[in-house]
């Protein structure tokens, strides 16, 4: 199948073509020629499927087919919704890159930012506006954006603005609408919730599903290390300075926790910046161009902040600490290996999160295999995913002396102060996995 083949016009393909596609995505393959016919559409598509031109591509060749009427002046006729800033600006970017050959207009609103700016953009009229839920409603408010042209409007991440609270915003945008308009949901997941959200929203939707319900982490290569949580921060230095990763980003759950960690990390000389919710539009923006162009070596976020971002050539994810929803491990190890290359996923596990283990392993139907840093080795056991208790297996690494937790002797610094039986009779008590 090809781009030709989808029935996209000359100037999309041209786009596309600049871009190095070769082939459709199959979520590419199965939503645009529904959504070209003007169709209803309900996908189900993780993130890094390529989903953003399966919506974006279509669109744009629609609007570019029937041009603006004279009365539609400053409305939008194009809205895609977002969860986070964040994919808002990315989807943005997404959505200017595949029509810099056709004269449409586009503009992006989300809050954290001037309103003003966005106003003005926005009563010049937009043919696509990308937005995040709660500006939007600012800007309906204010009367800033005329919604009642809207021809096409797309939900993307729609299960994650369930997350975040977001469905009683996007009912009261949803009336602002012209009820004639095609409708296109995109979610990771299909709850119960969004499937209700899809029966009102959709009329006689096309239905796609990219994978099955299982999960696919292809490409990505995870390893648990078992840690006690009090030496976690110290273990990923160790593994950023003596893996020598050039480019990680890493998870914590709580924004606090990620600013302590940040600190951390910068403590040990380690370039490292942060981005969650607490933080201003502008350090978000600035803290994740400067990951992506490499002056920062890691990124630390929370998994809001950090959802749907598409960032180029990322080897290196690690879970500091493992999310409590077991789905959200797959969308941050998703992160990495994106558009078919590989990625490592490093999980620091301490014992009291054996149970999202066990979850996450459940989810994936596999166990991850577990690898016990020298040096880091945990005071307590973190269960695998049958509740059992085994002893994870050793490393064969060697943690820099100043590097290890404080009272800790390598194997042969046994053996020097207490004998060789000491180093010896200590590995052969230790059962393998
Ligand atoms: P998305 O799932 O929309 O966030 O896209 C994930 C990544 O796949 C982005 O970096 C896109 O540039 C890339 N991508 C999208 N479509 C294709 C394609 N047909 N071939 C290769 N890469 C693609």
């Amino acid at each position: 199948m090809s781009f030709q083949q989808l029935g996209l016009s000359a100037k999309l393909l041209r786009a596309v073509d600049a871009q190095g596609y070769k082939h459709p995505t199959p979520v590419q393959s199965l939503a645009i020629p529904p959504i070209l016919l003007g169709d209803d559409l309900m996908a189900r598509a993780q993130t890094g499927t390529g989903k953003t031109a399966g919506f974006t591509l279509p669109l744009l060749q629609r609007l570019n087919e029937s041009p603006r009427q004279p009365h539609q002046k400053r409305n939008v006729r194009a809205l895609i919704l977002t969860p986070t800033r964040e994919l808002a600006a990315q989807v943005h970017q997404s959505v200017r890159t595949y029509g810099r050959f056709l004269p449409l207009s586009t503009a992006v609103v989300f809050g954290g930012v001037g309103f003003r700016p966005q106003a003005q953009a926005l009563r010049r009229g937009v043919d696509v506006l990308v937005s995040t839920p709660g500006r939007l409603l600012d800007h309906l408010q204010q009367r800033t954006v005329d919604l009642s042209g809207v021809e096409v409007l797309v939900l993307d991440e729609a299960d994650r603005m369930l997350d975040m609270g977001f469905l009683p915003d996007i009912r009261r945008i949803l009336a602002k609408l012209p009820t004639s308009r095609q409708n296109l949901l995109f979610s990771a997941t299909l709850p119960r919730e969004i499937r209700e959200l899809a029966e009102r929203l959709l009329n006689t939707p096309s239905c796609i599903e990219i994978e099955s319900e299982r999960p696919t982490v292809d490409g990505v290569s995870q390893v648990v290390h078992p840690v006690d949580r009090e030496q976690k921060s110290k273990l990923l230095s160790f593994l950023i300075g003596s893996k020598d990763w050039t480019k990680a980003l890493v998870f914590t759950r709580t924004k606090r926790g990620a600013d302590r960690l940040t600190r951390h990390l910068q403590r040990d000389g380690i370039r490292a910046d942060t981005i969650h919710g607490d933080k201003t539009q502008g350090a978000r923006t600035r803290a994740l161009a400067d990951f992506k162009r490499g002056k920062t070596r890691v990124l630390v976020a929370t998994d809001i902040a950090a959802r749907g971002l598409d960032i180029d050539d990322l080897p290196q994810v690690v879970n500091y600490e493992l999310p409590h929803v077991a789905e959200d491990y797959v969308h941050r190890i998703g992160r990495t290996a994106r558009a078919g290359r590989k990625g490592d996923a490093v999980s620091l596990v301490c014992a009291d999160e054996s149970k999202q283990l066990a979850a996450i392993e459940k989810l994936l139907g596999e166990r991850i295999e577990k690898t016990v840093v020298e040096g880091f080795a945990p005071s307590a056991r973190v269960a695998n995913s049958e509740g059992g208790h085994r002893r994870p297996r050793q490393s064969t690494r060697t943690a820099k002396p100043w590097q290890r937790p404080r009272g800790y002797r390598s194997t042969n610094e046994r053996r020097r102060d207490e004998g060789p039986r000491a180093g010896r009779s200590n590995r052969s008590s230790r059962p393998r996995r």
